[in-house]
């Protein structure tokens, strides 16, 4: 069998480097094309010389030196800047890896996905600002998206696309993060290193801080929208604190079927990287009777307003998911800069939508300008806080 070209966006974050360490474990069964990160040089060109990439890309122009002077002497291209993005999106691999974190990974993922090719989505924000637009493009381009998100890949797996209307409603686990258990007073106070501190998951800081407020498991939830045929009031959330059951699809006669594994993302890195096959991971095997029980409990709405604020910006529609998405990549930025308390992250979020009106969406340059001033607006509240 021929090796599987393949391409990682964003290939120095948490869920890229998962991606190239099970590529490690048969490496003759791939051929990497192209990998991108952001401005992390040092980490791009290793992995780029180590996997033996046709290209590095990043992202910040101001490092294209740096990133060719670490990988000369090497038959490595390089590129730098948004447009070498996009231009690695279209180079010819077959699989690409869609895992550059926020509302930056849009244009390059559309760039793969209008190559018509298979396309593995952990970046969840593109679907966030603009999942009705990219679903459409999805299907005019005859292209696979796989969901890499645990929970949407957990879901992907039990899913009868072909009885549809036999599904009652889908079920999102949630962790609850690492304030699960703390209280609104101490939830002031928590530093940018407590909320990256995830109990379960090794993940970026964006998405990490994400799960703490719980605004993670309502871009999931307009995630899911979009990527599965259910109406908005069929998508249930539960917190389920060992985060063993990634999801579960429940159907009209009473059958819940669900996913389960270990908390480790190469298990739904895998099975989009195999897919339909499924490839072996170094992933710890469950063991149930080790596990003894598994907890349930509803999302606390007092304490985790980020939750019903996703909920509502779903249900608007239109521009107001967009808006959602860029006013809390802004805030989630000002706490980890420390700006902004953990508390403010979803007043931000719902202050913007406030501020702004909502409109139907429909074109990407309308994703491109809402995305811009929701981003002014919110850097104004939180310049006022
Ligand atoms: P990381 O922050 O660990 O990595 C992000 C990657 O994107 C890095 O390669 C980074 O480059 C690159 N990047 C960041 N900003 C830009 C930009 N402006 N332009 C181009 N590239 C950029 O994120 P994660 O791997 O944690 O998450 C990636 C996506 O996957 C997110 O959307 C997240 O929600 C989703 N996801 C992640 C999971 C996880 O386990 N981590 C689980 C499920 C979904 P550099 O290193 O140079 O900064």
């Amino acid at each position: 069998m021929s090796a599987k070209t393949v391409t990682i966006l964003g290939s120095t974050g948490s869920v890229g480097c998962n991606t190239l360490d099970l590529i490690s474990r048969t490496p003759e069964a791939y051929d990497v094309v192209a990998l991108t990160a952001n401005r992390n040089v040092s980490e791009l060109a290793s992995q780029a010389k180590n996997f033996n990439a046709e290209y590095a890309v990043i992202a910040d122009e101001a490092c294209y030196q740096d990133l060719k002077d670490a990988l000369s002497g090497t038959p490595v291209k390089v590129a730098a800047g948004q447009q070498a993005l996009d231009d690695a999106a279209q180079l010819s691999a077959e699989w690409v890896m869609a895992s550059i974190v926020g509302a930056a990974g849009l244009r390059p993922t559309l760039s793969a996905i209008r190559r018509g090719v298979t396309v593995a989505l952990a970046n969840k924000e593109c679907l966030v600002c603009a999942g009705g637009l990219m679903m459409q493009e999805v299907k005019d381009h005859s292209a696979i998206l796989l969901p890499v998100d645990s929970e949407h890949n957990a879901i992907f797996q039990v899913f009868d696309f072909d009885r549809a209307d036999s599904v009652e409603s889908i079920t999102l686990t949630a962790s609850g993060g690492p304030f699960i258990n703390s209280s609104s007073e101490d939830m002031a106070r928590v530093t940018p290193e407590q909320a990256v501190a995830h109990p379960n998951w090794d993940m970026g800081a964006k998405i990490s801080v994400d799960s703490a407020t719980m605004m993670n498991k309502g871009l999931e939830m307009i995630e899911a929208y979009h990527l599965f045929p259910v109406k908005e009031e069929q998508i249930e959330i539960i917190v389920h604190p060992q985060s063993v059951i990634h999801s579960m699809v429940t159907y009209k006669d009473g059958s819940v079927l669900a996913q389960l594994g270990s908390p480790d993302m190469r298990i739904p890195i895998s099975y989009s990287l195999g897919w339909p096959e499924r490839i072996e991971t170094p992933a710890k095997k469950l063991d149930l009777k080790e596990l003894a029980r598994l907890d349930f409990l509803d999302p606390d709405p007092v304490r985790f307003p980020a939750l019903r604020i996703a909920r509502e910006a779903l249900h608007m529609g239109g521009t107001a998911p967009t808006i959602l998405n860029a006013a809390n990549e802004m805030a989630v930025f000002a706490f980890l800069e420390g700006r902004i308390n953990f508390l403010d992250i979803a007043g931000v979020v719902e202050e913007t939508l406030t501020q702004l009106d909502t409109s139907p969406l429909t074109s990407f340059k309308m994703v491109h300008d809402i995305d811009e001033e929701a981003r002014a607006v919110a850097q104004r509240i939180i310049g006022r806080l």
